[in-house]
């Protein structure tokens, strides 16, 4: 099929629920793919964060394909040995206790939003189950992590939505401190917002609101859907920060490509689910979890967090030499990295793709780049020079 009968198909058979831009990409390799017709780009989204090592890496290839050739899944009624390794690995360098494999983002929440509660449920009865969560924050599209997110345009028609969020402004302490009432059971916060435009929590925030969820028994849960497994610099992004969560959400960057999502629990919260409290048929599929183990390998391997760091600022302040007039501010962890514009962040990454890049938006004017992680210099000085030609030419 060429392009155009590709997207006939697709408008004619796919719900209209994307905004699709215009590419059919057909293969790649790195951070560089190749659409139907041959035409080149430079990938700085990597899927949204997920093909954390590029496209078709081949070591992940051949440790997922090895384990399809052996099973390809098993319920969760029985044992399988590289998901019992990834766990373990997941669970030894985040201090946690216990994974909970999931599919996806917004499942890991749901865990992490169904652990909270009941934990404080067995502990301190009825009532104390509200959920504070961040002013901008994203955290997944089920009617539960719609109502988690802290931003009122995902509150609209899917009413009723899950009781016990509230919402408050991020890095205000005080603001914290008064929404802290006797129905709280939980806090949850992106260490760096993806999603509401790369914004970083401050660290004395952070400290400040460990310690108060510490000294009240309040769960301190990170999302690190987007943050986790290596992009920002870190294996996990809360690690930048003085605190020490009860809860860790990851999906996105873990699986490379294929659908995943972990909510790790801690010490305390460790004995709160029991079976029968919580399930899934696809959580934990040993093909994937084979891929995940890649991952981890390769990100916790000699010096790679180091190039994940360098490169995230050589590529920002090339941005800034560029000494572009749009450009507010350039900001960002490792490899998440958002360029606050002044012109339309949309209409930038739409040109920006016609050139041959692939760019994300964030939030209402940020360009947000979350390139592979073991993206090459040579890939990033392409991709940045296709950004400087559109933005020196946009209005
Ligand atoms: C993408 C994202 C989610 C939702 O993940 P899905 O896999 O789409 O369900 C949740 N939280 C954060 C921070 C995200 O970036």
């Amino acid at each position: 099929m060429n392009k155009d009968e590709i997207i006939a198909l697709d408008s004619e058979y796919i719900a209209h629920t994307y905004g699709r831009l215009n590419l059919v990409p057909e293969k790649g390799k790195g951070s560089t793919l190749f659409d139907k017709d041959g035409k080149k780009y430079i990938d700085f989204t990597s899927g949204i964060g997920v093909n954390s090592l590029g496209i078709a890496p081949q070591s992940w290839i051949t440790a997922v394909t090895e384990q399809l050739s052996k099973i390809q899944h098993i319920s969760n009624y029985y044992y399988s040995e590289p998901t019992a390794k990834l766990a373990k690995t997941l669970v030894t360098e985040s201090g946690m206790k216990y994974a909970i494999f999931q599919n996806c983002g917004a499942e890991a929440n749901e865990a992490a939003i169904k652990v909270a509660r009941k934990y404080s449920f067995d502990k301190y009865g009825e009532g104390r189950h509200t959920i504070i969560t961040l002013v901008n924050s994203f955290h997944g599209r089920t009617i539960t992590t719609l109502a988690a997110t802290g931003q009122d345009v995902f509150h609209n028609y899917f009413f009723p939505f899950t009781e016990g969020f509230k919402y408050v402004s991020a890095n205000d302490i005080d603001a914290l401190k008064s929404a802290l009432d006797g129905s709280v059971c939980a806090v949850m916060c992106e260490a760096v917002q993806g999603e509401g435009g790369v914004n970083i929590l401050d660290s004395e925030y952070v400290s400040a609101l460990a310690k108060i969820c510490g000294e009240k028994d309040i769960l301190l849960i990170f999302d690190e859907v987007q943050t986790g497994i290596g992009r920002t610099g870190k294996l996990f992004a809360h690690t930048h920060f003085d605190c020490k969560p009860d809860i860790v959400t990851l999906a996105k960057g873990l699986g490379a490509g294929l659908p995943i999502g972990c909510c790790l629990i801690g010490e305390k919260c460790a004995d709160v689910l029991h079976p029968g409290d919580h399930g899934t048929t696809f959580g934990g599929n040993p093909a994937v979890c084979a891929g995940a183990n890649v991952v981890l390998d390769t990100v916790l391997s000699d010096g790679f967090l180091d190039s994940v760091n360098e490169k995230g600022e050589y590529i920002k302040s090339k941005v800034l030499s560029f000494g572009l007039d749009c450009v507010k501010e350039v900001r960002g962890k490792g490899l998440m990295i958002g360029i606050q514009v002044t012109v339309s962040h949309k209409e930038t990454v739409k040109k920006a793709l016609e050139k041959g890049l692939m760019l994300l938006t964030a939030g209402k004017d940020v360009i947000r780049m979350l390139p592979p992680l073991n993206i090459s210099y040579g890939e990033i000085d392409e991709g940045l020079e296709i950004l400087r030609a559109v933005l020196s030419t946009a209005e």
